[in-house]
């Protein structure tokens, strides 16, 4: 059966990884899904996300949004809402990376990567919440946001430290969103992805990292970014009744372990 039928869903990030994955499970589940990213280019090769969604008979429209960017993720907001009359889901997915541990970290790189992984963040939920308070409540939520954390929020992520502490924050923000509009009936969930293998994300680790991973992961193989997407779809629909504020592990195990 279809979860997300006639929604209308945000992805950032969603022109790779597991932003892709999380745009084509929702369309699958019958989602308009807004596909926003600052890259129209696909960074895993192949082809662009909405044009694989419409081959699949999905809806998918592409746009341009740098979610670090406040008034181009209000513009946003307002367009996706448009397309139904309501924002029902926003999964704020993008991020980058700068792999620098404290001595090395620049003010400059800190600044960029908390600008797109937290404060962007901050900006797409606080845009999200305020479309969403203005909508009648429907199957229990008037919106329900999706944030991609990291277990790297709660354990040390290798030289990544401004990625950590983002992540942390995101973490954080989650659980006060959800506690703070719980009674206006916003959702708000975090997803916290163990070591999953994306085409960037196999590029930046080297065949040894990921031995590393696969020793220390419990289950019997690396994360795939539909096993987050799987996630994602579960907080985004409403099967995920009283459910708002968790941080929930996809990590085969590692955080347990
Ligand atoms: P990715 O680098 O493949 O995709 C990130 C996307 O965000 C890219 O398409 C990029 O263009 C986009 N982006 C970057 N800056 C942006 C901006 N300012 N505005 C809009 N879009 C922007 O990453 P991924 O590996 O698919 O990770 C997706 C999410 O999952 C991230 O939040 C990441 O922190 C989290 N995560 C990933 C892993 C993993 O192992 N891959 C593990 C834990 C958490």
């Amino acid at each position: 059966n279809r979860r997300l039928a006639g929604q209308t869903c945000i992805v950032t990030g969603a022109a790779s990884g597991i932003g892709r994955a999380i745009a084509r499970l929702f369309a699958r589940h019958g989602a308009h899904v807004v596909v926003a990213d600052v890259t129209e280019t696909v960074l895993e090769g192949g082809e662009p996300t909405v044009g694989l969604i419409t081959r699949e008979g999905g809806s998918a429209v592409f746009r341009r949004t740098d979610v670090s960017d406040a008034q181009a993720v209000e513009a946003l907001v307002d367009e996706a809402a448009r397309l139904t009359g309501r924002l029902d889901v926003i999964v704020n997915n993008a991020c980058i990376r700068h792999a620098r541990r404290l001595t090395e970290l620049e003010e400059g790189d800190w600044d960029r990567v908390m600008a797109v992984n937290l404060k962007g963040v901050f900006i797409c939920c606080r845009a999200a919440a305020r479309r969403m308070l203005t909508q009648e409540i429907r199957n229990e939520a008037r919106g329900r946001i999706v944030n991609l954390s990291s277990q790297h929020g709660m354990i040390a992520a290798p030289d990544d430290l401004a990625y950590g502490v983002a992540k942390a924050g995101v973490a954080y923000l989650t659980g006060q969103v959800a506690a703070d509009y719980a009674g206006q009936g916003i959702i708000c969930n975090a997803v916290a992805p163990g070591k999953i293998v994306t085409g960037q994300g196999g590029r930046l680790l080297d065949e040894a990292v990921l031995d590393r991973a696969r020793r220390r992961t419990p289950w019997p193989r690396l994360g795939h970014p539909d096993d987050v997407a799987r996630a994602a779809l579960f907080l985004a629909s409403g099967e995920a009744s009283f459910v708002t504020g968790i941080n929930l592990m996809v990590d085969g195990g590692w955080m347990a372990a």
